[in-house]
């Protein structure tokens, strides 16, 4: 228990939300000795949010930066370096992680391990006071209207109303702060939105390709599933579709193991495996940006903008963020710029990191979630282009964030898969034939 009574000083930075974006945030700030108040609700360590995750390498390089083991938060989660996507039974496609910051590998980590192990690092920081089992209310404001602080209700169902000259809201998807500030949304893409149910298994068979492999099935149907291999000998088991066709509308365990037993390529995994834990979910992933920040308040993480899962890239954006935030609240606070300069730097500067990811992102889903391809589309075109390494290289480096996704699948690569692919077929047809 980190809990200690709030100092009723004014903070520099009250920051709502103790997990990947708050934590780094907090991290980042007290190495510059800010004075800095960081809240959550949760007592750690705690069930995290929804989500099952996978952490990507290029996140692990941000947590590097923060001198946070990987030994700490990794356990004994396997080290994944390939992921394959089968398309019904139509194909299977190989890719191979690209490396970041020397590792070649990604995790599916144990989020509680993760968050906790985020906040246990913030007691390295003199400068920075934790209060957990906290949960803010209401934001204060002054004469003016600019936000002044919190109003928290504490464990011991006190409430108390402590100061600060800027509160960050790093409280995820359903941010108070955004809601109490009035943050506008700034741009939303409701036509592609998806909803997903997860548990965790154990005993479950490993997979054919590669027993530490990542497989992802694509049902072509709206739906896809994936087995990511994690903790203990666990797995979590992700069943996710289009919003419009994944209606739970009773019993959500009975819809999850029918959405499984419907897939032989997962259920032959399972049928022998137990499921470890009791389901979660969400319905109706928000993919959207929400106004960075205004007098005294500003937003990072999923508050700031959150955005469909499927490729992975939500904890490393909120790191990100918190370091970009980071800079420009140490810059503000040094007096070399306003606070509207540096809300507005800090938002220029996240859009622009994470604004094109984001479109490539729901791009996908509308592609591989959302379009049913006649048969003899997805055993042609589409293979040809998943099957083919260059394309698929080229896949797993936009993953990494290692090209801009607005190029990452350029018309010679398209292409040149396509000749491949084709090229292929008509060696498979025609024995003996040259390339
Ligand atoms: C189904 C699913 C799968 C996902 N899979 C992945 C994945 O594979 N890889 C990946 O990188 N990302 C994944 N994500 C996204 C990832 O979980 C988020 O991007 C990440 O958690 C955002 O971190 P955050 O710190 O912004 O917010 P959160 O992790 O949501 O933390 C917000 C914190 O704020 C606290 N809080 C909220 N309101 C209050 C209040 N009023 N008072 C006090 N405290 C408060 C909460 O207790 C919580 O601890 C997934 C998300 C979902 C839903």
């Amino acid at each position: 228990m980190s809990t200690t009574r709030p100092s009723s000083e004014p903070y520099d930075v009250i920051i709502v939300g103790g997990r990947p974006a708050g934590a780094t945030l907090a991290m980042r700030l007290g190495r510059h000795g800010m004075r800095v108040l960081i809240v959550d609700r949760a007592n750690f360590p705690s069930a995290p949010p929804v989500s099952v995750p996978f952490l990507m390498n290029s996140a692990m390089s941000l947590l590097d930066e923060l001198e946070v083991p990987e030994s700490e938060y990794a356990h004994d989660a396997p080290r994944l370096r390939h992921f394959f996507v089968e398309y019904k039974d139509y194909f299977r496609a190989h890719c191979t992680i690209a490396e970041v910051g020397g590792r070649d590998y990604i995790y599916t980590v144990d989020r509680a391990r993760l968050d906790g192990c985020l906040w246990n690092h913030l007691s390295r920081f003199d400068s920075v006071t934790r209060l957990e089992g906290a949960h803010v209310n209401a934001l204060e404001r002054d004469a003016s209207g600019r936000i002044s602080g919190i109003k928290v209700r504490l464990e011991d169902g006190t409430e108390q109303v402590i100061a600060g000259r800027c509160v960050v809201g790093a409280d995820g998807r359903y941010s108070l702060v955004a809601r109490e500030a009035g943050a506008r949304v700034t741009e939303q893409r409701t036509d592609v939105d998806t909803s997903s149910l997860y548990a965790y298994w154990s005993g479950y068979a490993p997979y054919d390709a590669e027993p530490t492999g990542i497989q992802i099935h694509t049902a072509g149907d709206g739906f896809s599933l994936i087995v990511m291999p994690t903790t203990e000998g666990r797995a979590g088991v992700v069943f996710q579709g289009r919003s419009d066709r994944f209606l739970v509308t009773g019993d959500a365990q009975a819809y999850y193991l029918e959405g499984l037993r419907r897939y032989p390529a997962i259920w032959r995994r399972l049928a022998h495996a137990t499921q470890v834990s009791s389901i979660r979910g969400i319905k109706r992933i928000g993919n959207l940006y929400r106004q960075a920040g205004g007098p005294g308040w500003v937003l990072v993480g999923d508050a700031f903008h959150q955005k469909d899962t499927i490729d992975a890239q939500g904890i490393y954006d909120a790191l990100l963020e918190s370091k970009l935030l980071a800079a420009a609240l140490v810059d503000w606070k040094q007096g070399a710029v306003s606070w509207e300069e540096a809300i507005a730097r800090y938002e220029r500067e996240a859009l622009s990191a994470t604004r094109a990811m984001f479109h490539a992102t729901l791009d996908r889903v509308k592609r591989e979630i959302y379009t049913e391809l006649p048969p003899w589309a997805a055993r042609s075109v589409l293979r040809w282009m998943m099957t083919d390494g260059e394309y698929m290289r080229r896949f797993s480096l936009l993953l990494a964030r290692r090209i801009a996704p607005e190029g990452w699948a350029p018309p010679n690569v398209l292409l040149g898969a396509l000749a491949r692919g084709i090229t292929n077929d008509l060696r498979r047809l025609v024995p003996g034939a040259r390339g």
